[in-house]
């Protein structure tokens, strides 16, 4: 039997490069369509007060790794492309196994770094005379559910920095205009804003919610991590009654996740409460829930958005994970599902199969069983978190990491378990099969709660 530190510290130090769970290039006739390695990403947000209306210049430096037209995504028509320095057009066209929609551009490029800078309005976003409020809500259970649903973005696989930069028009803005993100947020002058956010971010990663001062209750405590750093906690919500529970059981929620998993490793909490739909979605370090799902979306910061799925079929993973959680670390000495093919969709599937939260619980349950003799699940993820965090995994990863931890062989419980014919994974009949996602659509979300 080995123990977690001498089977972990050796084998874990290789780092996961570009390419891990990215999904295939593909032809398209007169090319390839190419998934391309995202390095940086400038986004300037232009207010148009005439309008009433909000635009963004996306400036994207990236690496092609072979000839082809270059893969992104935006959900509403960008109106201009330009591929170092030329002006081009896009196209919207379906993945080979039409899975899903992507754009790309209609300029083939050389292996080697490139710049393209994309325009377009803003989805969403409601302004008034005295600020903006716009919430980016994002699902995992939503085909193009990220943050291509507001600007342009990579695959989930893909991890670059990104810097926002807003231009006020009125001075006024900045006194009544706040922002609540996940990045951090300097004013560079009296009329414009920058966001940074972490260079691991994913599409999925991102938080930025920004209204007009007073339209939430706001109660800031703080968290004292163990590693002795002081995390800020902010609770805010449309109803004032409800924030102070959130915050007891927050506290509550992060103690008990850090003395089962680690350390709390994001710079923030944040948590948006509200009562009007049931569930909730998780960003990294941050959230938008109901009190019910209020543990199950914190877990969520360490699986899900700690250690990140890389595409679709590794999205079972954190659910799995987060669902068993939740209800405490129950085992089961038998695997209890077959092909249930969670993880064997088309590699352009880009959502979570829902047989995750069932399923997928399920096979944790097997494999906190057999990790028994170690510390159970529990140990097998504080040592996955210690050289995963703030990377994507996928199945394979996952599964490889696992072996290594435990020194048990997994590949034949996890083909049983998760691999199979996706077809058997329902994933139309059941829209919301956990009362802990969110009970309605990203934009019904969207319209309810910035
Ligand atoms: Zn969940």
């Amino acid at each position: 039997m080995k123990s977690w530190l001498g089977a972990a510290a050796c084998l874990f130090v290789q780092s996961i490069a570009f390419g891990h769970g990215q999904p295939p290039s593909f032809s398209m006739g007169s090319g390839n369509a190419i998934f391309v390695d995202i390095v940086n990403v400038q986004d300037e947000i232009q207010v148009d007060h005439k309008q009433s209306k909000l635009f963004y210049q996306s400036t994207i430096d990236f690496e092609a790794l072979e000839h082809g037209f270059p893969i992104f995504d935006v959900e509403k028509d960008p109106t201009e492309v330009i591929m170092d320095g030329v002006p081009t057009t896009q196209a919207l066209i379906k993945d080979p196994t039409d899975e899903t929609k992507l754009r790309i551009a209609m300029q083939s490029v050389a292996p080697g770094r490139h710049q393209m800078i994309i325009k377009g309005e803003i989805k969403g976003a409601a302004m008034g005379s005295s600020g903006i409020n716009w919430l980016w809500t994002m699902n995992d259970l939503t085909d193009r559910g990220f943050l291509e649903r507001y600007l342009p973005a990579n695959f989930e696989f893909d991890q670059a920095p990104r810097t926002l930069v807003f231009k006020f028009v009125r001075d006024s803005h900045k006194l009544n205009q706040r922002i609540v993100t996940n990045g951090t947020v300097t004013w560079l002058s009296q009329d414009t804003l920058q966001i940074r956010f972490p260079e691991y971010f994913t599409s999925s990663s991102f938080y930025l919610h920004m209204y007009v001062e007073g339209r939430f209750t706001e109660l800031k405590s703080q968290f004292k991590t163990k590693d002795g750093r002081t995390v800020p906690v902010l609770v805010y919500s449309s109803a004032a009654g409800i924030v102070g529970k959130f915050e007891t059981q927050a506290h509550v929620s992060l103690q008990d996740l850090e003395r089962r998993f680690g350390t709390w490793k994001h710079d923030q909490v944040i948590i948006y409460a509200q009562e009007d739909v049931s569930g909730g979605m998780e960003y990294a370090g941050a959230t938008v829930t109901d009190f019910n799902s209020l543990n199950h979306e914190l877990i969520h910061s360490y699986f899900a958005r700690g250690i990140m799925p890389a595409n679709g079929n590794s999205g079972w993973i954190d659910e799995a994970i987060t669902t068993w959680a939740d209800h405490g670390s129950n085992s089961a000495d038998s695997i209890g599902v077959v092909g249930t093919g969670m993880a064997s969709h088309s590699p352009y599937f880009r959502q979570t199969d829902r047989k995750a939260y069932t399923s997928g619980a399920r096979f944790i349950r097997y494999l906190d069983h057999l990790f028994k003799p170690f510390g159970g699940m529990d140990g097998a993820l504080r040592e996955l978190l210690k050289f995963r965090l703030f990377n994507t995994i996928t199945t394979e990863s996952f599964r490889s990491d696992l072996e290594t931890i435990s020194g048990l062989p997994l590949k034949s419980h996890f083909d049983q378990a998760v691999m199979g014919s996706p077809k058997s994974s329902n994933l139309s009949k059941t829209r919301y099969p956990n009362p802990h996602h969110m009970s309605v659509t990203p934009d019904r979300a969207q319209k309810l709660f910035q």
